[in-house]
């Protein structure tokens, strides 16, 4: 199985994904947390993303291409894999579209967009809190850990993305609508956009999710 995932920032893509993924075991790519791990660990890669993220802003198409192509051409992602959060922008699908001609993939079988009212994005990530340790990722109202500001599953210190600050939430829901939201006009034309309704909790929006995968796996 070949996903995309697309959505709003806080539309709930990587929560699915890391779900989906164990389910159907198959890797899960998430270019902003392998752009953040960058970061923490300081690389060149690190080095070079950071300014942008933390004012909310894309990373050059250069940069996230190269980073994809080298996992989606690795042997690990032959069974399949879930992108979330990239393609961004029209180039980055063009690019991906050049990468699975290239290596000879039968292409992807969706892309899903994760369809969520703005309000309740702006609430989800004011309360979205993550593990600075296994990246586990809670919210203070709807999916709170157990006890206070710990990871329920690694005991590690829960923390605040620095780009889920409200300054910079506006920032990156601006770019979502500029330069992503263009993506779903591409992938409809193609015939591969599916919408999953993102709203409700998280039970919810799975079984939403899988009912999509699953009906088109069988037609
Ligand atoms: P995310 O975790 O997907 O919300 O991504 C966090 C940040 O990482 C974004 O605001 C961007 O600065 C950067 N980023 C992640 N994926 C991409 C991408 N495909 N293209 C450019 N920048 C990206």
């Amino acid at each position: 199985m070949r996903l995309v995932f697309l959505g709003a920032p806080g539309a709930g893509k990587g929560t699915q994904a890391q779900r989906l993924a164990a389910q159907e075991q198959i890797p899960h790519i998430s270019t902003g947390e392998i752009l953040r791990e960058s970061v923490t660990r300081g690389t060149p890669l690190g080095l070079q993303a950071k300014g942008y993220m933390d004012s909310g802003k894309l990373v050059p198409d250069e940069v996230v291409i190269g980073l994809v192509r080298e996992k989606l051409t690795s042997p690990e992602c032959a069974r399949g894999y879930i992108l979330d959060g990239f393609p961004r922008t029209v180039a980055q699908a063009e690019a991906l579209d050049r990468i699975l001609t290239e290596t000879g993939s039968p292409g992807l079988d969706h892309v899903i967009s994760f369809d969520v009212p703005q309000e309740e994005i702006v609430r989800r990530l004011s309360g979205r809190r993550s593990c600075s340790r296994c990246q586990t990722v809670y919210h203070i109202e709807h999916d709170p850990p157990k006890h206070e500001g710990v990871c329920d599953k690694c005991g590690g210190r829960l923390v605040q993305r620095a780009d889920d600050k409200p300054e910079t939430v506006l920032a990156r829901l601006r770019v979502f609508d500029q330069q992503t939201r263009p993506l779903v006009e591409y992938y409809q034309k193609r015939g591969l956009l599916q919408r999953v309704d993102a709203t409700g909790s998280i039970d919810q929006v799975y079984a939403r999710l899988l009912a999509v995968v699953h009906a088109t796996r069988m037609a």
